[in-house]
């Protein structure tokens, strides 16, 4: 059994539409999805969700939500003044979705406030602790010399540390203010799991080749560059190589789909999956989360993909 720990926001999601034009709820964030994924994918490991929650019926039903999934909520803190977050998706007459957020007051951004040494020593004994750009973006600017710290005590314990950029321009103060939180976590970091739009915004790189160059500087022992519906390219120490997607022809929400993809990849990884073989299952996983509405799909038709598709791997291997 590996410990991951997984380190973000999660919100209260509202989504209007069907029959009815009925608002349903549900929980969701992008690093709160992958450790859903991670964990439905991969039930041996011991997955906790990291992140500031309130004393409020919402929290309450968040921990409850992470629970029925599975996860430990031994490393969520109460704040005794904020609650969690909310976003609203509207989906419109064309189909196109626009999301609304009120998370500028969330409990989550005041996880560096109220870390302890009980989150410390238990996060010290990790295998793996991962966390996004999103992660970053919602600290307040004076609480991240404690998240900076914090992660240095990780290595020193010999934690790997994986991060995706997972860049949403309007939660940074500035392109600098990123670029610069970014190269931190570059350099931090074992595993990098990045889409190639992070970088096409952020830094102007136009080709893969020119995202594999920045990278180059930084001691990332595996580079997984995830690029749509087109391939994923794979780099380690000692290899690399591009690996094909299957185009989905029934795309539904594209919400979630490089959560699903890190949450099953990371799983893989730490259960003994080769990368080659983490990336297909990866890929399949979240091939099919985008041919559902919201961020977490039914739990049936995604471990129902993930049992045959590791019972696959175990006759190609036999
Ligand atoms: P993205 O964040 O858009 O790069 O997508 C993350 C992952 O989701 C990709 O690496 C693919 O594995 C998968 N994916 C995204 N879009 C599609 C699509 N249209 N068809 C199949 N897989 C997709």
């Amino acid at each position: 059994m590996q410990k991951i720990v997984l380190f973000g926001e999660c919100m209260l999601e509202l989504r209007q539409g069907g029959e009815g034009n009925i608002m349903h709820r549900s929980f969701a964030g992008d690093v709160f999805n992958t450790a859903v994924y991670l964990k439905r994918a991969f039930f041996e490991h011991q997955v906790s969700f990291m992140s500031g929650v309130g004393h409020d019926v919402i929290s309450q039903e968040l921990a409850a939500n992470c629970q029925a999934e599975g996860l430990q909520t031994s490393l969520l803190r109460r704040s005794a003044s904020h609650n969690p977050g909310i976003y609203l998706v509207q989906t419109d007459e064309h189909g196109e979705r626009s999301f609304l957020y009120w998370r500028e007051n969330s409990a989550a951004r005041q996880m560096m406030k109220l870390l302890d040494d009980d989150i410390r020593n238990t996060v010290c004994k990790a295998d793996l602790f991962f966390f996004s750009g999103i992660s970053l973006a919602i600290l307040a600017p004076e609480d991240r010399a404690t998240f900076w710290q914090f992660l240095s005590e990780l290595q020193e314990a010999g934690v790997t540390i994986a991060f995706d950029p997972n860049y949403r321009a309007r939660l940074w103060q500035s392109e600098d203010d990123a670029r610069h939180q970014f190269s931190l976590a570059f350099a931090a970091s074992a595993i990098v799991l990045p889409g190639i739009e992070d970088f096409a915004t952020l830094y102007g790189h136009q080709t893969l080749e020119d995202v594999v160059a920045f990278c180059a500087p930084f001691n990332i022992k595996e580079l997984i560059i995830k690029n749509g519906p087109s391939s994923v390219f794979c780099k380690t120490e000692y290899c690399h190589f591009s690996l094909p997607v299957e185009p989905v022809k029934n795309v539904v929400d594209t919400t979630s789909a490089g959560d699903s993809f890190n949450g099953v990849y990371l799983g893989a990884r730490q259960a003994g999956y080769d990368i080659k073989l983490a990336v297909e299952l990866a890929a399949k996983a979240a091939g099919l989360v985008i041919q559902f509405p919201g961020a977490i799909v039914p739990n049936e038709n995604f471990s129902e993909l993930i049992r045959a598709q590791l019972l696959a791997f175990e006759h190609q291997a036999s």
